[in-house]
């Protein structure tokens, strides 16, 4: 296959923790373009959105690196001009955009690669195949880190569209839809607001898996050790999964850790997708969230400054 070349969209904290040195390091790449309103990657010609990329570098593919509010316009940009697209996680604001950009890329025959990042840590697929065989007793997912921390000064993530504590929180979402057995329902969800924002710094959610009630806590004002586990009570014991993911722990077993390799796989399987002409979006961890937000007891609580 010739090199993709590449046009990277929205130059923020995940473009540069992750993207950039998952594309150096993917023979298959050529970063050719970015575009961003305020950031650049040194060498790499910038320009200030899509369009005005598209229509003056020649590109095959673009990954989008921006908030979902304003994925929906930018992908369909990129599909209309012929590229194929990876959407970061969420794929959009709402689960109509993302059936809308499907269905665009199918028209346009172009991949669009809807990613879910924390389904490429180590402890996910042998998780998925421990648990294919097992009776499922009870799931507890606790999603809790520091805002402040992880971050910080992204208005964006509190306001209408931003997902608040669900941007991490879908996280956990992706990887349980990933490994249980069977489909997931949302219950009964609470929500905590701060006063003068739209989006909830707090979430509480009864799901069920079959017959098996699952409890999900997520919390974005986790301060001190920060916590992203799953654990799945079964037949044969308990599963843990630890640190986003990347930690499994097995009944009996040692703990197992392997390097965070997220972006690496994503970027391989993005160029794998553009190479048979296929697409992958799965939007089941969204639809999750989306129905929480629909049957949610909302809260208002303290307001709150970054
Ligand atoms: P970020 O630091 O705020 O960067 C996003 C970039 O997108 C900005 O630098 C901005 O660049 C551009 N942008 C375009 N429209 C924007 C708008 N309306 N508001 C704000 N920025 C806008 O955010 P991020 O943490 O990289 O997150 C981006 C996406 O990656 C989110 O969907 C998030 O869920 C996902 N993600 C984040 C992390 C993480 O640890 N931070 C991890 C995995 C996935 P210009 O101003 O230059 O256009």
């Amino acid at each position: 296959m010739e090199t993709v070349r590449l046009g990277l969209v929205g130059i923020g904290k995940i473009a540069r923790d992750q993207h950039l040195p998952a594309i150096a390091a993917n023979p298959d790449f050529t970063l050719a373009a970015t575009a961003s309103r305020h950031g650049s990657v040194e060498g790499v010609t910038g320009y200030h959105d899509i369009a005005e990329m598209a229509a003056a570098c020649p590109l095959d593919a673009v990954s989008l690196c921006t908030p979902p509010g304003g994925r929906y316009e930018q992908a369909l940009t990129a599909i209309e001009a012929g590229l194929h697209v990876m959407l970061e996680k969420p794929p959009a604001a709402t689960l109509s955009h993302v059936a809308a950009l499907e269905a665009a890329a199918r028209r346009a025959n172009v991949t669009l690669f809807a990613t879910w990042h924390s389904r490429e840590a180590a402890g996910v697929a042998p998780a998925r195949a421990w648990l294919s065989d097992k009776k499922i007793n009870a799931v507890r997912i606790d999603w809790r880190e520091d805002i402040r921390r992880w971050h910080p000064g992204q208005e964006w993530i509190l306001a209408a569209g931003g997902f608040g504590v669900f941007d991490p929180g879908i996280n956990a979402l992706s990887i349980a839809t990933q490994i249980l057995p069977e489909e997931l329902f949302v219950e009964h969800a609470t929500m905590d607001v701060p006063a003068g924002r739209a989006s909830p710094l707090a979430a509480s959610i009864a799901m069920r898996c079959g017959e098996a009630p699952v409890r999900v806590e997520f919390d974005f004002l986790q301060t001190g050790p920060q916590t992203w586990s799953i654990e799945v009570d079964t037949d044969a014991g308990t599963l843990s999964l630890a640190m986003g993911g990347s930690v499994l722990t097995l009944p009996g077993e040692e703990q197992r850790t392997e390097p965070d390799r997220e972006y690496a796989r994503l970027y391989a399987r993005f160029a794998e997708l553009i190479a048979t002409g296929q697409s992958d979006v799965d939007v089941r961890p969204m639809r999750l969230v989306s129905d929480a937000f629909l049957l949610a007891e909302r809260r208002t609580t303290d307001s709150f400054s970054f």
